[in-house]
């Protein structure tokens, strides 16, 4: 018996995609819903959401799917929804515009952190193999009799040769709009459980294969438009250095990556995960929470003055941030970069890529963030007494290969997950190797510090650590980060953020005030206040009420 016909119609082939996508692409979104309507409960229910499932994607892939098109539509959707559905099913992954644009925007080793012989088994048995049968199934020309005669009756001019054409057409639209009817009839039978389903349970919808990545890719789209298109507005034009002592100022900014709040030892975790940060003075703000949960959106984001209420990509990076001012103002600014790109914050700044041995001396292979401090001291000694703001955008913990992220002598907690399928390991091995990961930026975090003590004699140094986002590390079965902001859990929000300051900074900012303010509840939005306060930048755009250093 054969698998699969050699010879079928556009529309068939259409329908039977349909079906096998919508069968075998959406196990989470059916355990997740399972959770909100028991299956002894809503059985029809339950019933109609798959046939719902089908025919919506089955009507909009008729919209797109005619003759030439069919087999390119839909051998690229196989393909990738085979591999969407093994990052939902294995890390709990949701593919909103935020996702896409991270997916887009990450390094190929990064990419290749996530490959592994599980993925291989989804892309081959969901992906290659169903690809491989529709682009060998022969589309028949010719469909039923009926619309034949009925297009050669309707349009009376028509050539011979086009009839079967306009016969298929017409085929299209009867049956996407039959798939209409049976949608709305399933809509209405059950309206009170779908107003509940799409009222009080939208994050179900965002696990929905293929149908919510699609519509994920459109938003992407837009919003890339709208961001290549908006003209630049600059901001803070009146900004300037009013110091407030004579010593050059010296402020490294560290931007982490994927660390959380509640793993940081400072922070009352149980295991010792900051040895090194506990023996320096070190304010901690233990309520911050994050402006995204992803590095594409938080990073642009925690820079930008329109905060996490007015932030969009096409606002944000396309105004002057926080950088762009306080360089406008006088001040040199540097960004060094060991994670994927600046995500357009340090387009107008001076730039250096530490993700390569071209520059990074400490590459085995994997580039370390200790790296970008190599030749610091050095660019530092060049500025001419300058003040200085340097932006270190570290690799911190991005998973999910946690042990790729630190040297061996970091592993300090074992058993360790050495796997990228982390739903393989236990919580317990997964929780090592992330926090093995902080061990090392506890280490890179003293060095930086190390640096800016050696600076002490001429220049008044702080340094500002926080990172981008948290991480879920299999809490509930969701693993990474990326949520969209509105459902994800506190782990992914709730990021640590160190302030140290040397003697002589001391004495200018009220370190008693910021201490209190450690204690409040806080957020990426006062990063940009922040950095002006820190850097003695005086301009309209500064609200007092969110620089963490103010009095
Ligand atoms: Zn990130």
């Amino acid at each position: 018996m054969k698998l699969f016909p050699n010879k079928l119609s556009q529309i068939h082939l259409v329908l039977l995609i349909a079906g096998f996508l919508t069968l075998t692409s959406n196990f989470t979104f059916f355990e997740k819903t399972l959770l909100v309507y028991p299956l002894s409960e809503n059985l029809f229910f339950l019933g109609s959401l798959f046939i719902l499932l089908f025919t919506l994607l089955a009507s909009l892939l008729l919209l797109v799917c005619y003759r030439k098109t069919t087999k390119p539509i839909l051998i690229l959707l196989l393909l990738t929804s085979s591999l969407v559905g093994y990052s939902t099913n294995n890390y709990g992954i949701v593919f909103d515009h935020n996702m896409i644009t991270n997916t887009f925007e990450t390094g190929s080793s990064e990419f290749l952190d996530l490959v592994n012989f599980k993925s291989f088994l989804y892309l081959l048995i969901l992906g290659l193999l169903p690809s491989i049968a529709v682009w060998k199934v022969k589309l028949s020309k010719t469909q039923s009799k009926l619309e034949a005669e009925f297009a050669s009756k309707i349009f009376e001019n028509i050539k011979p040769q086009y009839v079967p054409h306009v016969a298929q057409f017409l085929e299209c639209v009867k049956v996407f709009l039959i798939l209409v009817v049976i949608s709305s009839v399933i809509v209405l039978s059950f309206s009170k459980h779908y107003s509940s389903f799409f009222r009080e349970n939208k994050h179900l919808r965002t696990y929905v294969i293929p149908t919510y990545y699609l519509y994920s890719l459109a938003k992407f789209a837009d919003s890339k438009i709208a961001t290549s298109t908006k003209p630049f507005v600059e901001i803070g034009l009146d900004a300037k250095i009013n110091k407030k002592s004579a010593q050059r100022r010296l402020v490294v900014l560290v931007v982490g990556e994927t660390a959380r709040s509640d793993h940081m030892s400072i922070n009352g975790y149980e295991l010792k995960t900051n040895p090194l940060l506990e023996q320096e003075e070190i304010i901690s703000f233990k309520e911050m929470v994050s402006c995204g949960t992803d590095t594409a959106w938080s990073v642009p984001c925690m820079f930008s003055l329109l905060g996490r209420d007015n932030y969009n990509h096409a606002g944000g990076k396309n105004m002057s941030n926080a950088l762009d001012v306080i360089s406008h103002a006088g001040a040199n600014v540097l960004w060094l970069d060991n994670n994927s790109s600046s995500k357009s914050v340090a387009d107008r700044i001076t730039f250096k890529d530490y993700r390569s041995s071209e520059l990074n001396s400490i590459c085995n292979p994997e580039c370390r963030d200790e790296g970008m401090l190599t030749n610091l001291q050095s660019f530092i000694d060049d500025q001419n007494n300058q003040d200085l703001l340097i932006v270190l955008h570290t690799m911190g913990s991005h998973g999910p290969a946690y042990y790729k992220r630190y040297p061996k002598e970091f592993e300090v907690f074992i058993p360790v997950c050495k796997t990228n399928l982390l739903n393989e390991c236990s919580r317990e091995e997964i929780s090592n190797a992330y926090d093995n990961t902080i061990i090392y930026t506890d280490y890179f975090l003293s060095k930086v510090i190390g640096l800016l003590k050696n600076n002490s004699q001429d220049a008044d140094t702080a340094m500002f650590y926080l990172s981008d986002h948290g991480e879920s590390l299999g809490e509930f079965g969701v693993y990474l980060h990326g949520i969209p902001y509105f459902m994800a859990p506190d782990v992914q929000k709730k990021i640590p953020a160190f302030m140290w300051f040397d003697e002589s900074i001391s004495r200018i900012f009220d370190i008693a005030s910021i201490k209190e303010k450690a204690q409040l509840s806080q957020s990426h939005d006062s990063l940009f206040h922040t950095l002006l306060g820190l850097m003695d930048v005086e301009t309209k755009l500064y609200e007092k009420d969110l620089d963490l250093t103010a009095k």
